[in-house]
């Protein structure tokens, strides 16, 4: 039986509108998994009403510090609590591991925790003027906050830009990714357990162009927060720029992997696999690209066929499965166009995996890993994002070559460095232009630590402190004392 879900407007379970659905397919198997509402701008216009109604009562951007952290905490345990039923629907959902799946529940609650604990620790600053007047800097919540997320941690990224935007005291309207809607459908059920106030947070389900951009244009939005693509981040952009709304763009890579001879290659050929394959490769910061010292070339690039042919296919609820199936038919397209051009362009097919076996899984929309060597620097593999499991590898002769090569990208989300040499290690993180610089590892993302691109893969930040300011506005508060 197909599930039919509502959407969550002002503290009520609506359909849309029009009273239209659209249908969610499961990625293992390409039937159709439930259906969901289809906004348009009417329905987000209710919940931009409804949000804006809750943040100007003061029912949760003026309550108590304490409240609010109290209400974050519970609804981290909350999801803790029905943590096996939210990953079962991840899985079903977007298709990947049900162990990724239960670790991306798990960094939710952490998320949700970490903010709740945040939120009486915001303090101003008092600024010093000169003996007749106080200059004081108060710390106020933006107002109402459009979240606009992407279909690869679907529940993790909900949460991402939940958990702060409610711990600084914002009203949130929450878009998910039409692929994949259906854990987010679960967070009004969370949060209003926990005791947020109806209005305060809502969801609409719909498309990027009327629901999504409906959102970013509607008066009532103070702020945008958003992550997915290049393409539609600048679009986002100039759409926002016409009421000079706040804006934080997450957007994509094509993340720089750098292996140095010294390098510990018992740890960086795992960890460059990890960092390819993780996820199906739909990871904005995929180190997909990777550049390995001549001198050990030819048994890097052994070691990772080897390695890559070890990941096994198959239903993200098969516990011998290390990959899923990628998100939608049109992007197991779109990832094997790119494995034809780079065979066209003359990159050599180092490994290619193995589809599964199982026949209820062939209509799935599965993409074997797959590691091409030598491929052009110019080339389509080597330049753009795929969001699937493809490695390119190329050789490097010198340190300055290959720092020139990582940077010579629009794109600065991440890169990751192997070598066991301190002084090396600090010099590349310093010169690699990109947000996060991992040493030694790929793709581990501590909610502590600030997340986001250099370049077009966006600005502003995630996670962190600086994730929470994303949702404050500063106010200067002068007062004349003499
Ligand atoms: P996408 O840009 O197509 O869609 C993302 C979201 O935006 C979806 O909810 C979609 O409905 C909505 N949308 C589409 N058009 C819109 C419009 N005109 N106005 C408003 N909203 C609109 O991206 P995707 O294919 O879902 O996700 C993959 C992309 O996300 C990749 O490029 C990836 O790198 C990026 N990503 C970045 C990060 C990061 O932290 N930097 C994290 C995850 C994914």
């Amino acid at each position: 039986m197909v599930a039919k879900h509502k959407m969550y407007i002002g503290g009520r379970w609506v359909e849309s509108r029009s009273g239209t659905w659209f249908e969610v397919y499961d990625p293992g198997t390409g039937t159709v998994l439930a259906t969901v509402p289809e906004a348009s701008a009417d329905d987000v216009d209710d919940a931009c009403r409804a949000a804006r109604t809750a943040f100007d009562s003061g029912i949760w951007s003026k309550i108590a510090e304490r409240t609010r952290a109290r209400v974050l905490f519970e609804a981290a345990n909350i999801v803790r609590r029905r943590r096996d039923d939210l990953a079962v629907l991840e899985v079903q959902d977007s298709g990947k591991p049900l162990r990724d799946a239960l670790a991306d529940i798990d960094e939710a609650a952490y998320i949700l925790e970490y903010y709740a604990g945040w939120v009486t620790k915001l303090t101003g600053e008092v600024i010093p003027v000169g003996p007749e007047a106080m200059s004081l800097v108060l710390r106020e919540p933006m107002g109402v906050v459009a979240a606009i997320v992407p279909w690869n941690y679907p529940f993790l990224m909900a949460v991402q830009k939940t958990a702060p935007a409610l711990a600084a005291g914002c009203s949130v309207v929450l878009k998910p990714a039409e692929q994949t809607p259906l854990t987010a459908l679960l967070l009004p059920e969370i949060l209003e357990e926990a005791g947020l106030p109806p209005g305060v947070f809502n969801v609409v389900t719909g498309d990027g162009i009327h629901a999504g951009e409906s959102l970013v244009r509607h008066p009532l939005v103070d702020k945008v927060s958003f992550t997915g693509s290049l393409e539609v981040g600048k679009r986002i952009q100039r759409v926002a720029a016409d009421s000079v709304k706040r804006v934080t763009l997450e957007l994509g890579g094509k993340s720089p992997a750098i292996i140095f001879a010294d390098a510990d290659l018992s740890r960086a050929v795992p960890g460059t696999c990890f960092g390819v394959f993780w996820n199906q490769g739909e990871v904005c910061s995929a180190t997909a690209r990777v550049y390995v010292e001549d001198k050990i070339y030819d048994r890097v690039v052994a070691s990772i066929a080897q390695e890559a042919a070890k990941v096994r296919l198959g239903s993200g609820l098969d516990p011998e499965a290390t990959m899923g199936p990628l998100i939608s038919h049109s992007q197991k397209q779109r990832v094997e166009s790119y494995i034809r051009s780079a065979q066209e362009e003359g990159a050599e097919l180092v490994v290619q995996g193995a589809l599964p076996a199982n026949p209820a899984l062939a209509a799935g929309y599965f993409v074997p890993p797959t590691v091409f060597a030598g491929a052009a620097s110019e080339s389509a593999i080597m330049t753009e994002e795929i969001f699937g499991p493809v490695m390119a590898i190329r050789r490097f002769h010198s340190e300055s070559e290959v720092i020139a090569a990582a940077n010579n990208s629009p794109y600065g989300l991440a890169a990751s460095v192997w070598t066991q040499q301190l002084d090396r290690a600090l010099r590349l993180g310093k010169a690699l232009r990109a947000g996060t610089v991992w040493i030694n590892d790929s793709q581990p993302a501590p909610s502590e630590a600030p997340w986001g691109g250099y370049k077009q893969s966006g600005f502003g930040r995630e996670l962190g402190k600086p994730g929470l300011e994303e949702f404050m506005e500063s106010k200067h508060l002068y007062l004349r004392i003499q």
